[in-house]
């Protein structure tokens, strides 16, 4: 698919053209990684965070939010409850915390994997070659970084480098590619300032780092940020602007799956946000084959509020598993068993090392 079929498809706003859009994300989406959705418990270990990104709650500049830091023991009893509701993997994912330095996350995956058969995949922001090294070493098996969007002026705008050095998302993925790590990454859809032509260029960039896992959600705006006070549409003159809106999100999840038919693309907490809950299973029909259950204690998960009213601030994770298992069979699909490896990843080298690394001795 070309740049111009993209933007196209993500100008076109006839329901019926949209439905053949639909079908054969969806026919892709069974073809290449089957019927199996893959669950993933979401930890998030803490709120702590010395960048200053505009769209973000958990910038360093807002005092308004209780900061939390779970310990060691805390994460450990959040794995062992993923593995309590049959999830093959946990997500462990933070604000940008120094404090998480490398032993302490070290230690924390070494635990896991000691107890446990999970697979563990880390979102803890921009970190060094010697960190990411350390982890892979003592068994991490995925990392998430999103680069938010291919539109390097935008970016700089929105997400501005850490004092005295150069943010390098693009090159910290590839990194985490030769580490042998799982990559994953993702955007934003309807940025302020972010067009469709960005759109299109996201998802070829998403083709051109051979991703193994695309995240993709909808910017909701939080009012103690800078871009918290964008409405969806205040860059409206302008006709190819984005708007954060579901029909969007599920364009370029869509897409996404036919330009990269291999990878795990999860169904977002940002779109069940702004959909409730329906907003899962369409994405989950439209090209989507994972959703991320967030089993942070229920004391953390409000103040890990990178956008207001997130999907989960309420859950009851054993009620949401549950009614999620009725849906999926409701739709002809089934909860994936085992670590629901990205089936990108597993043409590359290294790739046989990390399906067989599971409980360490
Ligand atoms: N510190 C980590 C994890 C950040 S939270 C990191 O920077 O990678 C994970 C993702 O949430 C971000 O990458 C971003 O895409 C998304 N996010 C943050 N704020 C958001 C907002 N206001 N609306 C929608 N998504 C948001």
């Amino acid at each position: 698919m070309t740049h111009s079929d993209l933007k196209r498809w993500l100008l076109e706003r006839n329901p019926d053209t949209l439905a053949t859009l639909w079908q054969q994300a969806d026919a892709t989406r069974r073809e290449h990684v089957g019927n199996a959705v893959h669950l993933r418990g979401l930890v998030e270990l803490s709120n702590h965070c010395r960048r200053l990104c505009a769209y973000c709650g958990l910038r360093a500049a807002n005092r308004d939010v209780p900061r939390y830091r779970m310990s060691p023991d805390e994460v450990l009893d959040a794995a062992r409850q993923a593995v309590r509701l049959g999830f093959g993997t946990v997500v462990l994912q933070a604000g940008e915390d120094m404090q998480l330095d490398c032993q302490t996350v070290a230690a924390i995956i070494r635990n896991i994997k000691t107890e446990t058969d999970l697979a563990i995949t880390l979102s803890l922001g921009e970190r060094t070659f010697d960190e990411l090294a350390a982890w892979r070493e003592v068994g991490a098996d995925r990392y998430l970084l999103r680069f938010e969007t291919s539109n390097a002026r935008l970016f700089a705008q929105i997400h501005p480098s850490a004092p005295g050095q150069i943010c390098d998302r693009i090159g910290q993925l590839k990194t985490l590619r030769d580490l042998g790590y799982e990559v994953g990454s993702g955007v934003m859809v309807g940025i302020p300032g972010q067009s469709t032509d960005d759109l299109a260029r996201d998802i070829l960039l998403f083709r051109e780092l051979d991703l193994d896992m695309i995240g993709v959600g909808p910017f909701l705006p939080h009012p103690d940020t800078p871009l918290g006070q964008a409405t969806t549409r205040s860059h409206s003159n302008d006709r190819d602007a984005t708007t954060n809106d579901a029909l969007t999100t599920f364009k370029v999840i869509a897409l996404t799956r036919l330009v990269c038919p291999n990878a795990n693309i999860p169904s977002t907490t940002a779109l069940a946000t702004l959909e409730g809950p329906g907003g899962y299973i369409t994405a989950l029909q439209r090209g989507a084959n994972v959703v991320m259950p967030n089993v942070t204690p229920v004391i953390y998960r409000q103040q890990y509020k990178i956008y207001p009213d997130k999907a989960c601030f309420y859950d009851n994770t054993e009620q949401t598993c549950a009614d999620l298992r009725a849906q999926l069979s409701a739709i002809g699909r089934h909860v994936g068993t085992g670590r629901g490896d990205s089936p990108n990843r597993a043409g590359r080298p290294g790739a046989a090392g990390i399906q067989s690394s599971g409980k360490s001795t």
